[in-house]
């Protein structure tokens, strides 16, 4: 289709990476307009946790659309909100002892970023944020200035204030404890940090090339923000909704941020939606001081519920995500071992891992490979070095094995000593055929 040559922006990005017009999609399975099928090992940068049109989920919406249920509702009540609401008290917060209040902000995930950082400095009175190297919290000004990536960051056009770079678990060598920075620099009255009002940061960095965090320094992290007194901001939008084996990638940890984010998989259908969670004591907002139009996208709060109902109800689904992360940790050790030639390693929790290629040309070729065999996977991190694993949560156990399998031959053709790597013209020959 040459429409998208002609009219739309340079911005766009995944499209380069899998050059095919997609036209359905189910479950775990894409579907070009010639009818060819993808296997999905992106779902949406993390939002299809549930997988592509979820029959569960889409019964419920379908019913709630014939009924003329409310659809755009600015942050009026409405029985969806409400159902939404009470459901996600129940069946999430309340089990898990968090005592939070929730916020519905702009359907993104940096909107949600946007009002959490907000919230930090009128609550503190404190302008400086500290965040982490390699974190990514999108692209709206505010959470860019906490998001590491120079490619991204070099998009502002204007100073990118407010935020101190901090190194993440394991920036600095397995060894050494970041923390211990950190304490040190808020220690210090001539460090040349001002008190921060809070720190923001993901469980495991996804963007970022999948650095999982360990649970100890995360607890270090949390006890040294609670004798600083500064909020601790979880940015739970790619980690959370299960990813990690539980709803909330932090639970494991033990610990309780102060603010929460989500957004990506709350909806469960791929519905724009995004929600922050906070203690009621930091609960100062203003009516509508911060809003958005598309806070009541009420067919997301439909969706949402029934997948809090159907996947949350029980500890079954946590179980078997854990069970396949188990599979997918075993596998990619086992490539890893044959053929990284001890260069490649791996990294992740759960169903959010990768494999570290070091080399941003090679993980290239790895995905690209899977592409010809109809596998969708990208790659992330600084250098896009990391291929990264991210299939729907509710994957058939065969197609998880078969995407796997896919990438392994992939990763024997790329590191095979004989392998020419071919320029992959024939590839993108047949690109042009398809988009002509
Ligand atoms: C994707 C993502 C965001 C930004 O969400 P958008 O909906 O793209 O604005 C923020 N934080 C994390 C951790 C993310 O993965």
């Amino acid at each position: 289709m040459k429409i998208f040559e002609e009219i739309e922006s340079e911005v766009q990005c995944y499209a380069r990476s899998f050059p095919r017009v997609f036209q359905r999609a189910h479950q775990e399975f894409l579907y070009d307009q010639e009818g060819r099928e993808y296997l999905d090992f992106l779902a949406g940068a993390g939002t299809l946790n549930y997988g592509h049109n979820n029959s569960l989920l889409k019964k419920e919406l379908l019913s709630y659309i014939q009924q003329d249920g409310i659809c755009h509702g600015l942050d009026m009540h409405t029985q969806a909100k409400g159902e939404f609401l009470e459901v996600f008290n129940s069946l999430i917060l309340k089990p898990r002892n968090l005592d939070y209040v929730v916020q519905f902000t702009g359907p993104t995930g940096t909107n949600a970023v946007e009002a959490a950082l907000k919230l930090a400095r009128i609550v503190t009175g404190r302008e400086t944020i500290l965040a982490f190297t390699n974190g990514f919290h999108g692209v709206s000004l505010g959470a860019l200035a906490a998001t590491g990536n120079q490619h991204h960051r070099g998009g502002a056009g204007v100073s990118l204030n407010g935020v101190v770079r901090v190194p993440y678990d394991g920036y600095m060598g397995d060894d050494i404890d970041t923390t211990y920075y950190i304490e040190k620099l808020l220690n210090d009255s001539s460090s040349g940090v001002d008190k921060p009002a809070a720190m923001i940061v993901e469980t495991v960095q996804g963007e970022g090339g999948i650095n999982a965090s360990s649970f100890e320094w995360l607890q270090r992290l949390d006890r040294l923000c609670k004798r600083h007194d500064i909020l601790l901001i979880v940015d739970d939008i790619q980690a959370g909704c299960g990813r990690t084996g539980h709803f909330f990638s932090f639970e494991e940890a033990g610990i309780k941020p102060d603010i929460v984010t989500l957004s990506k998989s709350i909806s469960g259908y791929g519905l724009p939606m995004a929600v922050v969670l906070f203690r009621p004591e930091l609960d100062r907002w203003k009516p509508g001081e911060h809003n958005g139009t598309f806070r009541g996208n009420n067919l997301a709060f439909v969706t949402a519920k029934a997948a809090i109902q159907h996947y949350w109800s029980e500890p079954g689904f946590s179980k078997e995500i854990r069970r396949k992360g188990d599979y997918i940790s075993k596998r990619l050790k086992s490539i890893v071992g044959k053929y990284g030639e001890g260069n490649f390693t791996t990294r992740g929790r759960g169903m959010f891992q990768g494999i570290n290629c070091v080399n941003g040309e090679i993980a290239n070729k790895i995905t690209k490979k899977a592409f010809k065999q109809n596998l969708i996977i990208e790659t992330s991190g600084a250098n896009d070095h990391v291929v990264k694993f991210l299939c729907p949560l509710t994957i058939n156990e065969i197609n998880l094995k078969r995407g796997i399998d896919i990438v392994e031959n992939a990763i024997k053709e790329v590191c095979a000593k004989e392998d020419t790597i071919p320029e992959d013209n024939d590839y993108f020959d047949e690109v042009k055929v398809i988009n002509s």
